[in-house]
């Protein structure tokens, strides 16, 4: 964070998913247990931790930077099939445009997307929907696989939303091939 001169609150939390692990702090530590929970607690604490930080610490670019530096460290020099690892197979994948507050499919409309459960225009979570689109499929794509995977209309919706996002692409054969952004460019 300091290296890219980004500043945000960072809160140090214990999750444990052990059913049987029992702690005890002195009574002179009990802030320690507002540090300390179960899994099942989690996401209501997220949920309380959220509410209590509503300041936008973030421009969307840097949300993406640090996303992207994040997954590329989990996931650089290899890309790995996880699907493959979990048992799931890719036509199980439910096809489309995520919204990712409410995980569900958001419709395209007039060239974005709304999404219907939250009523929110969710065309910014169009980086993080490709990027999954790499992480589950391969690390390199051609239009026709982007197309299917988020559900597009036609190739030229696909070629204007990765001109948009950056995506770097080759031709490769006959078909142009883009680039995952997030993976080794040597694998
Ligand atoms: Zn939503």
């Amino acid at each position: 964070m300091k290296q890219v001169n980004i500043s945000v609150p960072v809160l140090n939390q214990v999750i444990y998913t052990n059913q049987n692990v029992e702690f005890a702090v002195k009574d002179s530590e009990t802030e320690i247990y507002e540090k300390i929970h179960r899994i099942e607690q989690f996401t209501y604490h997220f949920r309380k931790i959220k509410k209590s930080h509503l300041q936008r610490y973030l421009s969307q670019a840097q949300i993406e930077f640090i996303y992207q530096t994040i997954a590329d460290r989990c996931v650089t020099p290899f890309w790995k099939d996880h699907l493959l690892g979990l048992g799931i197979d890719r036509i199980e994948l439910i096809k489309g445009f995520m919204c990712y507050d409410c995980n569900t499919i958001a419709p395209h409309v007039y060239g974005g997307w709304r999404c219907t459960t939250c009523s929110k225009k969710v065309n910014d979570m169009l980086y993080q929907n490709v990027i999954d689109c790499f992480l589950l499929n391969s690390a390199t794509l051609n239009v026709a696989e982007i197309k299917a995977f988020l559900n597009l209309t036609n190739s030229r919706q696909v070629l204007s939303y990765m001109n948009k996002l950056g995506i770097k692409s080759e031709v490769a054969g006959r078909e142009r091939v883009f680039i995952s952004p997030i993976h080794s460019r040597n694998n």
